[in-house]
């Protein structure tokens, strides 16, 4: 934890600052991430027709199956977009998956109410009960520093988001493998897809890489805690991983350029979806984030997004700006301490 009277540091070029683990700044205030970037390269030179081309032969199944894909539709805006490409621009067969973590509020629903108007697929919302929800959520909230590896995946990813796509993942491919859909598609943004180990290096790796940076360690800290409802409401059995192994999860924007810009004109005129005004300055359709993000801000004086949103930054699909802009925004402290009460959690004792 850094001390808030330390003076902090930000990237002249991305927006990560000092206190983020392993971090140096050159003579011109760059970070030693944008550096390392640098020499990677490959994102640069994506060839996204080619890789829109490669999406769609992936996706299109034929009829053997009932669908062509799942796609993780939370309301937000990027999931948004990415349904109505798949759906309507593309022509596939989607079916659209929510999943309710009981903090999606009314203007989300409103959203995807109009939203599925205009874009012809079936939907299933999912909401877990809040047992299951409470528990999982507070094995991040409280007691994810007991391990080092769930210790670093809710410092990276943030408190609220690491329990809520886990639950996400486990919980839609189980979904998907009954179905017999071969398909997931997900919205993650490329930041949010590398920000999984401290060094900032993970790269993707499919379904491997949901069990081994989120489902597997959750396990493990729910066994430690001893927390043996939810894990048998959780754990998946053999038959169902290797069935699951098979399945393709598909992050749609790494086939298809990132554009803020063009998400939100695209689904402000054709869909009617409109931005919400419950939620804090970094997510479009969840009040549980702001919790995150006041997790993050007592443990660590840091705010969870700019990291992800450093990424981007570098990548181009976002001013640093903006991004900046993002991460000062204020969440509603009010709507944080009742949503901490529900889950009985003290945020002056963390
Ligand atoms: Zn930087």
């Amino acid at each position: 934890m850094v001390n808030s009277s330390e003076k902090i540091q930000t990237c002249t070029r991305c927006i990560l600052t000092s206190q983020v683990p392993n971090i140096k700044f050159d003579s011109n205030g760059v970070c030693n991430f944008c550096h390392e970037y640098d020499e990677e390269k490959k994102y640069l030179d994506r060839d996204y027709q080619a890789l829109e081309k490669k999406m769609i032969s992936t996706l299109k199944v034929g009829s053997k199956h009932p669908y062509d894909c799942m796609v993780l539709y939370s309301g937000g805006k990027d999931s948004t977009y990415m349904l109505y490409k798949l759906a309507n621009h593309y022509k596939l067969r989607v079916l659209a998956f929510t999943f309710d973590n009981h903090f999606i509020p009314p203007e989300t629903y409103a959203n995807i109410d109009r939203v599925l108007k205009k874009i012809n697929v079936d939907h299933i919302v999912y909401k877990p009960s809040w047992n299951l929800n409470k528990t999982i959520f507070n094995a991040s909230f409280q007691n994810s520093g007991i391990h080092k590896r769930s210790k670093e995946l809710a410092f990276m990813i943030g408190h609220a988001c690491w329990p809520c796509f886990t639950q996400i993942a486990l919980h839609s491919f189980k979904l998907a493998s009954e179905k017999n859909i071969p398909n997931v598609v997900v919205g993650t943004t490329p930041g949010q897809l590398r920000q999984k180990k401290y060094d900032l290096k993970s790269k993707f790796n499919g379904l491997v890489d949901v069990d081994k940076h989120m489902i597997a360690p959750m396990i493990n800290l729910l066994k430690t805690l001893g927390k043996k409802d939810a894990i048998n409401a959780l754990d998946i059995s053999l038959w169902k991983k290797l069935k699951i192994a098979r399945m393709n999860l598909v992050p749609f924007f790494e086939y298809n350029k990132y554009n803020e810009h063009e998400v939100y004109e695209t689904i402000e005129r054709e869909l009617d979806w409109r931005r919400t005004k419950s939620t804090d300055s970094c997510s479009t359709n969840c009040q549980l984030n702001s919790l995150g993000i006041a997790i993050h801000q007592k443990k660590y004086n840091l705010h969870p997004y700019i990291i992800p949103l450093a990424r981007d930054v570098r990548e181009g699909f976002m001013t640093r700006e903006e991004a900046l802009k993002a991460v000062s925004g204020k969440v509603n402290e009010k709507l944080v301490d009742h949503i901490a009460e529900s889950f009985d959690l003290d945020l002056g004792r963390l």
